[in-house]
């Protein structure tokens, strides 16, 4: 498949479209989790808080692969472990609730890294 290549001029919606998907499945994780009386718990508000200012943040925008796969551990150990189970219990529902958006996330998640994630992995070995 060819993978369609993100032109600078749609960075901004590259990372807005991550944002709503990465809030939308802590959204149905929080939901059928915690039963929470309004939007999300505390607890998932401050896990959307984070994940949303990585996003923001992240080195490899805009030809990055989904934070699962990414080489660069920019989230705490503590985060990573909860963002994971978010993404491994809402990601198979979001195929039916909003299949285009979870299709665009798998897409990110096998995308090949790009050159600059490539030597981001190089650094890293290096040190390591
Ligand atoms: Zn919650």
């Amino acid at each position: 498949m060819q993978m369609p290549k993100t032109e600078p001029a749609n960075f901004d919606k590259a990372i807005l479209q991550e944002q709503q998907t990465v809030s939308r499945m802590i959204r149905i994780y929080c939901r059928a989790k915690h039963q929470p009386e309004g939007e999300l718990c505390a607890e998932c508000e401050g896990l959307r808080a984070y994940a949303l200012h990585r996003i923001e943040r992240c080195a490899f925008q805009p030809d990055k692969p989904t934070c699962g796969k990414c080489p660069v551990h920019c989230y705490r150990p503590e985060m990573r472990a909860r963002i994971r189970s978010v993404m491994r219990y809402a990601g198979p529902r979001m195929l039916t609730t909003d299949p285009v958006a979870a299709v665009r996330h798998l897409i990110r998640t096998f995308r090949k890294p790009s050159a600059k994630v490539k030597q981001a992995i190089q650094r890293q070995n290096d040190h390591a």
